[in-house]
């Protein structure tokens, strides 16, 4: 009897001793898993403007990184970035976008960790740049003292403006012109932010770089098909060989057939240094012809659009806001 009741004893703690072990174990898997769910640290850490008032710039052609003063180098961002012909609402609407995808950039670590810099001043890569110096040679001497006060003008009226969405600087991408309406960066690199939305603005074909043509032969065609993929073939006889299957919402070619392969307007305006993927195209004998709308990867703030806004009355604030959904600008 008295063994039978050590047994149970045994048994009972056995039992308590699994339970509070099992219930250690799925306690760290919860916290575990409720780690790999959290946004990135960044996003959590405070916003602080003053943390951003000197920025690491790497000249990419020298390697050369320089500390710079935030608002000194705006003055290069800006005066590269937009001709100082525009409205100066638009160029403080650049100013402020610039500041806030430079920001971003830091705090999300950006593509020049290794080079111990936060930012370069290729527009490719980053965003363009320009030394004060090679900027005035650049302009009209009797222009220069002007230009250069409004492209300082557009920067210190704006000191310290940041754009946040719910208290965060946002990822603030820009382009030239696109072509009537904006794209969602979801067509372009797959991501989603909610305050990159297509946007539609008029008047952008007023400017230079609102339409291109391109044309190539079918052999150009054919080998640069050829660079990027080892086994594509097209036969141009065969109707239906070489046309736009989808569209996306902001206009742009979501997905093209080229022979063998289908693409995506991306991919093809990358392959064919095509200055958008708003892009009709057409065979016309031994030429492939194609027809591009706006300039640039089509995301965020439009600038030829901001200068358009700029001359109906609209702020630099206004400016911002018709390309950002639902975001705010930081006193
Ligand atoms: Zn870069």
């Amino acid at each position: 009897m008295l063994k039978k009741f050590k047994k149970i004893i045994l048994y009972v703690i056995f039992v308590i001793i699994f339970v509070k072990c099992a219930e250690v174990v799925f306690r760290s898997k919860v916290i575990e898993t409720g780690a790999k769910d959290e946004t990135p640290i960044s996003v959590y850490k405070e916003f602080n403007y003053g943390d951003y008032t000197t920025i690491k710039l790497l000249h990419t052609e020298t390697g050369q990184v320089e500390d710079v003063p935030m608002d000194i180098y705006l003055y290069g961002v800006v005066s590269a970035e937009m001709p100082v012909s525009f409205e100066l609402e638009a160029l403080k609407s650049q100013a402020v976008v610039a500041r806030t995808y430079t920001i971003y950039k830091i705090m999300n670590g950006g593509k020049h960790i290794e080079q111990n810099a936060d930012i370069c001043d290729n527009s490719l890569c980053c965003q363009a740049w320009i030394s004060k110096e090679n900027r005035l040679a650049r302009w009209e001497e009797e222009k220069r003292e002007e230009n250069w006060l409004k492209i300082e003008n557009a920067v210190n009226s704006t000191i310290g403006k940041v754009i946040l969405y719910e208290g965060q600087p946002i990822n603030a991408f820009f382009h030239s012109n696109s072509g009537g309406s904006t794209e969602s960066p979801v067509n372009v690199w797959g991501g989603s932010y909610p305050y990159l939305q297509t946007v539609e603005t008029s008047g952008e074909n007023n400017y230079s770089s609102y339409s291109s043509e391109l044309i190539v032969t079918k052999d150009e065609l054919i080998q640069k098909m050829l660079d990027k993929y080892a086994d594509f073939q097209i036969d141009f006889a065969v109707e239906n060989n070489l046309q736009i299957l989808e569209n996306t919402e902001g206009g742009r070619v979501k997905k093209i057939k080229i022979g063998n392969k289908e693409i995506s307007g991306t991919d093809c305006r990358q392959i064919f240094s095509l200055r958008s993927a708003k892009f009709n195209v057409q065979i016309d004998n031994d030429n492939i012809k194609f027809s591009c709308l706006g300039y640039g990867h089509g995301v965020g703030l439009s600038q030829c659009g901001a200068d358009t806004l700029a001359k109906n009355g609209y702020d630099y604030i206004g400016i911002v806001k018709y390309y950002y959904k639902d975001v705010e600008i930081s006193e």
